[in-house]
């Protein structure tokens, strides 16, 4: 079988291995998934998905290229044996398949060697990395040199910055929105060619991390091309930071109850839309607020329905609710500005969600020196890291479900952002997740023009079953209300794909026309966001 079609052929496996052996030593070769990859959550170093235990998406093995050239090579020989490469960074990605690829038995193309940091501009706010630096190495790189920059972090940040923003993955500092804070591309292309957008076409160009333009360069923008997508492998990018502001806040909203959500969101959209609010929102609802508290007593209520084919029912949770005096939502965000403004964001702040009643806004205040820049080492944690302190502590609640080495899945749907259509989808998804047995787990990301709603649901490896037919339940109701996801999993690529269905699926044929044009030999990350070479497409395209 050819690659385009599936897992290879044995023997071209093997041969592709030991010629790929030659170029980067038999070390950097794994011939199955069981190590070479970087620790997951229980310290393991196989490929695949740690929150999985079915094979259908395993790793053929893996190969791991240090330099560009031995990218260009591992392409090469992939186009001769046709054996297909999945493209990590460093293949951690929680809740959408860690490494795993869409086509079990498909080679892992593991960049985690190429972990040079080659630039960090502190006058003008940018880094330039290549993909196996991670947000730790980021930012410890930033402290060492003592600059004055507040590099974005996801929510744990142990993942790769460039696999992170090609993945279209967020953070939250204002530079959170990776995608768009993303500066200036380099690429392999599925034949070995190399190719830098933006500025970065031009040899030599002194703007490559600086000019975005109408998203990069002159000419069409090709960035786009490589996000969430197989038609090449980015193997250096420059990302935009925040610099560290003189005067910081850290907000957090509740309002008591469930349907203050609608005002919630509203409000913080529209302070959004007016740049009074600079990084983007998270909300929690009741039940992530308990999970995630410090309160034993409140662990001890929990742990007596977590756990498998059950949930925490809603009287349990109004309880501890009112008994700790929390809201049922929580918004989390913060105030970057000068030492003047800081005190009219407050006032600004305080007066919008005063109308909303029985709401409360609580802060964690660093007023500044004018002149003088806000460091990690004043703020030392947060529990969002706002200020880009990246951690791996919320990693623990994947075992809250009464067994260690559970898993999570996230569902993250895209909708506008008055709040009223959230609430609607809301109730819709929560209905599912109670009936299925599972606890609804709010982390939902506001910005100014839409809400990226994402409902992270908690289970332990012997629930996939119920996981999968909740999740499928959750994908359809979505999109009977107009709405797709802004990521999916390895294993519903397909399914969210197949919803793109505007003039007989034009935007699906299109990319596939594109897969044919770059890649006719279907080596890269065969069907990532549903994207085949028209060949297989049809075969992968049911709805
Ligand atoms: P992280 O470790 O930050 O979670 P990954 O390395 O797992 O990120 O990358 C997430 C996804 O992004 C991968 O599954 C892959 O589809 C895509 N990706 C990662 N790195 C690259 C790259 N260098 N070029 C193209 N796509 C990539």
């Amino acid at each position: 079988m050819q690659a385009r079609s599936g897992a290879p052929d044995a023997r071209a496996l093997q041969h592709f291995f030991d010629h790929a052996a030659r170029i980067l030593g038999e070390a950097n070769v794994s011939r199955d998934h069981q190590h070479g990859a970087l620790k997951g959550p229980q310290g393991e170093e196989s490929y695949g998905d740690p929150f999985s235990t079915t094979a259908t998406h395993q790793p053929g093995g893996a190969v791991r290229p240090h330099t560009v050239e031995e990218v260009q090579d591992i392409v090469k020989l992939a186009n001769a044996y046709r054996v297909a490469l999945w493209t990590v960074s460093r293949g951690k990605n929680l809740g959408y398949g860690g490494s795993s690829p869409v086509v079990e038995g498909t080679v892992v193309l593991d960049l985690q060697r190429m972990n040079k940091i080659i630039e960090v501009n502190e006058e003008y706010g940018y880094a330039v990395v290549e993909p196996g630096v991670s947000f730790f190495d980021l930012y410890e790189e930033i402290q060492r040199q003592g600059l004055n920059l507040w590099p974005s972090v996801p929510a744990i940040g142990w993942g790769s910055v460039l696999g992170n923003t090609v993945d279209r993955g967020l953070g939250y500092t204002p530079n959170g929105e990776h995608s768009q804070s993303q500066c200036g591309m380099e690429v392999v292309l599925p034949n070995g060619d190399i190719l830098r957008t933006g500025s970065g076409a031009m040899k030599d160009n002194k703007t490559f991390p600086l000019y975005k333009g109408f998203n990069s360069g002159f000419g069409p923008s090709l960035d786009g091309l490589f996000f969430q997508s197989n038609l090449g492998i980015v193997t250096k990018l420059g990302i935009h930071i925040t610099p560290a502001p003189e005067a910081y806040a850290t907000v957090e909203v509740s309002v008591p109850r469930e349907e203050d959500l609608v005002p919630l969101i509203g409000t913080l959209s529209d302070l959004m839309r007016r740049s009074i609010i600079l990084n983007s929102p998270s909300i929690a609802n009741i039940f992530r607020i308990a999970l995630t508290s410090k309160v034993p007593e409140v662990h001890a209520k929990l742990a007596q329905y977590m756990k498998p084919g059950s949930n925490v029912p809603a009287d349990v949770l109004e309880e501890i609710r009112v008994q700790q005096g929390w809201g049922y939502w929580r918004a989390y965000f913060s105030l970057y500005g000068s030492v003047e403004m800081l005190p009219a964001l407050q006032k600004t702040i305080q007066r919008a969600f005063s109308a909303i009643p029985g709401s409360q806004v609580e802060w964690r205040e660093f007023p500044g020196t004018p002149g003088s820049f806000i460091t990690a080492a004043e703020i030392k944690e947060e529990e969002i890291p706002h200020s880009g302190i990246p951690t791996l502590a919320p990693l623990g609640i994947v075992d809250s479900r009464q067994q260690k080495g559970g898993g999570h899945i996230c569902f993250s749907p895209v909708l506008p952002p008055s709040g009223r259509e959230l609430y609607d989808w809301y109730l819709t998804a929560k209905q599912r997740t109670i009936d299925a047995k599972f606890d609804f787990f709010a982390d939902f990301h506001v910005y100014p023009r839409y809400v990226i709603a994402i409902e992270l649901v908690i289970y332990t490896l012997d629930e996939e079953e119920a996981i999968k037919d909740l999740y499928s339940n959750l994908l359809h109701d979505a999109s009977d209300q107009g709405y797709m996801e802004y990521r999916t999993h390895v294993s519903y690529m397909d399914d969210v794909a197949s919803k793109l269905d505007f003039n007989e699926s034009a935007f699906r044929r299109f990319t596939s026309l594109l897969k044919d044009t770059v890649d006719p030999n279907g080596v890269l990350s065969p069907g990532k966001s549903g994207i085949w070479n028209s060949a297989v497409l049809p075969l992968r395209s049911s709805p």
